[in-house]
């Protein structure tokens, strides 16, 4: 029944692999071997598949998964103690699973839920928010007596907004089909010069011109005499300390939906995808309840409000864990059920994406504010933010501050401004943008959010004195680490590589040597490698050493060479053998 409802199509097959999964809570080699057979695929392809993903198993797990949330904000809440913790009482190793197959327990990237941590992730589909020691230790006892997830406290898994400042995107939302009946009204042509004449960028990260994207994807030819397009809403933001997606899916996503829709008015499509990532399984339901409300409405299906040839639909894919998705190819290869590595570019997707066919890739807050240039116009939303950066910014707020949560800001507005507003003290740095993004320091808290000034695609994480910075830019190297889709050697290898140096420096085994060594993997990884992921992978490294350099030269022992390792300690099983331990049989004299 799955497998045709999902028409047997092979490009479902991470759709598949993942409704498959939640039913029988792993992937064994013969359902892989089955699906191949009726997908017309080869074995090696969906095992290919089946691996690249961390969300995907392909050896058993347990009845109960368990994936602690390890961004840097929840370390700050605690999580590692809670994570011993769940781990003694349920006793299992983290990253093993138990011997009865009852559960496991293992850390995850960010779940996108800074706001309200430490997270925890249940089978892969239930989020608990502010994890606690009493959380945990009730989470045991009902795992203990198997007791099924949806029968778990309510109040766990409430996942609230958390707006603290609303402007234009998070004002009173406008009533569905209010902003398409304006861009119909325009026509195609007049609103897609609307929309270049906003001067909106896209709000993932990139900033490229929206309009200009969209006019050359419509200009663009397909390869079907129907002349095929696509609209892509990247929803995967997998970037540590990113969570605004989540409110915009959650509260407004009649805005997303409208304004994907309108894209497909004016580029001409009928086809649009939302790419959710797989943390946020649980927005699932809730969303295709509203597509489905939309297509009773007629703002989505064929003739939309009685347009003759006006078709458009839109389908959710949900993602499986992996980070490199959010880069765009990535995400394409991902909607066609492949190995989710990013493409050769150019060609760019406006000419060559999914299916090969032109496509437009936008982030959620994108099509959010098209939905407001088609009603209000392009000179009412220049006239907000700075003439480069125009319109509205929403930041996920995290870290040493009284109210995380979400803050809408014209572009243009302090650093210090939303520090103020959101009730950070003593603050010593701001990670903007991610671990992709910037490290700020205090000096730096006049600059402003724009992008000729500071670009962010929407994280603002905040440390105060009492942090350690190089703590920080470790968890972020692990972070990447975790998260390179090994296609590449110089990301593979070098992100490993980065983090066994800052190992070494946090065991106090470092030297000026060691540092050197991260600048060279730098300059490497920033030249060499395929895709961006690895491109910035040392951002946190290079800001930090530069900024609060104290904190790296605390953990030196040497100017020079330190080995790893105490070549006296290595040699104590040589003692232990010979059953010696005089003075002679140690490397430095014992008094
Ligand atoms: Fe994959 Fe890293 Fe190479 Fe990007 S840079 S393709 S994430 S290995």
């Amino acid at each position: 029944a799955l497998l045709r409802r999902h028409g047997r199509n092979p490009h479902a097959l991470v759709q598949i692999l993942r409704e498959v999964q939640a039913h029988q809570t792993w992937l064994p080699r013969d359902t892989l071997s089955l699906l191949a057979h009726e997908l017309g695929l080869t074995l090696a392809h969906v095992e290919g598949v089946a691996s690249f993903y961390r969300f995907f198993h392909m050896q058993p797990v347990g009845e109960y998964r368990l994936l602690l949330s390890d961004n840097i904000t929840d370390r700050m809440l605690g999580s590692e103690a809670l994570l011993a913790d769940l781990c003694q009482q349920l006793r299992v190793e983290p990253g093993r699973m138990r011997a009865d197959g009852r559960v496991s327990v293992a850390r995850s990237s960010c779940t996108g839920l800074c706001d309200q941590g430490p997270a925890l992730l249940v089978n892969h589909h239930h989020v608990i928010t502010r994890l606690d020691a009493q959380r945990v230790a009730r989470i045991a006892e009902l795992i203990e007596a198997r007791t099924p997830v949806a029968a778990w406290p309510a109040e766990w898994f409430e996942v609230v907004d958390n707006i603290h400042r609303a402007d234009v995107l998070l004002g009173t939302p406008q009533a569905p089909g209010v902003a398409l009946a304006a861009a119909l009204a325009r026509g195609w042509q007049a609103l897609l010069d609307e929309v270049k004449q906003s001067n909106l960028r896209g709000r993932g990260g990139a900033g490229y011109q929206t309009g200009r994207k969209w006019e050359l994807c419509r200009e663009a030819p397909g390869n079907t005499p129907d002349n095929t397009h696509y609209v892509v809403c990247n929803a995967d933001e997998g970037e540590p300390g990113t969570f605004k997606d989540r409110v915009l899916l959650s509260r407004y996503a009649d805005s997303l939906f409208e304004g994907m829709t309108i894209a497909g008015f004016a580029i001409g499509a009928r086809q649009g995808f939302v790419y959710l990532r797989g943390e946020y399984r649980y927005l699932l339901e809730p969303l295709q309840a509203v597509l489905q409300r939309r297509r009773e409405a007629n703002l989505l299906g064929a003739a939309i409000q009685g347009r003759e040839g006006f078709d458009f639909d839109i389908d959710i894919h949900v993602g499986a864990g992996a980070y490199v998705c959010g880069e765009e190819s990535a995400l394409i290869e991902s909607l066609e059920g492949k190995r989710g590595t990013p493409r050769i570019r150019p060609p760019y997707p406006v000419e060559h994406g999914y299916l090969d066919e032109p496509t437009i890739v936008n982030n959620v807050e994108t099509y959010c504010a098209v939905t407001h240039i088609a009603v209000h116009g392009a000179a009412w939303w220049a006239g907000i933010g700075t003439p480069k950066s125009t319109g509205t910014k929403i930041h996920s707020v995290s870290g040493d501050c009284e109210r995380p949560g979400i803050y809408e800001y014209p572009y243009g507005t302090r650093i210090g401004r939303i520090l103020e507003d959101c009730g950070a003290r003593d603050t010593q740095a701001v990670q903007v943008g991610g671990p992709s993004g910037v490290c700020l320091s205090a000096f730096e808290f006049g600059r402003r959010i724009a992008f000729e000034d500071v670009p962010t695609a929407g994280a603002f994480m905040v440390f105060d004195r009492s942090r350690d910075m190089f703590e920080v830019a470790r968890n972020f190297a692990q972070f990447f680490a975790h998260e390179s889709c090994g296609f590449c050697t110089p990301c593979r290898v070098g992100t490993a590589l980065v983090v066994k140096r800052m190992d070494k420096l946090a065991a106090g085994q470092g030297s000026r040597h060691d540092v050197d060594v991260l600048f060279e993997l730098d300059k490497l990884m920033h030249t060499a490698t395929h895709c961006g992921l690895g491109g910035a992978a040392c951002n946190p490294l290079r800001d930090t050493i530069a900024k609060f350099r104290p904190a790296y030269e605390q953990r030196l022992t040497s100017l020079y060479f330190e080995p790893a390792f105490s070549l006296d300690a290595e040699l104590s099983i040589a003692r232990q053998m010979t059953g010696r331990d005089d003075p002679a049989s140690h490397l430095e004299i014992v008094e």
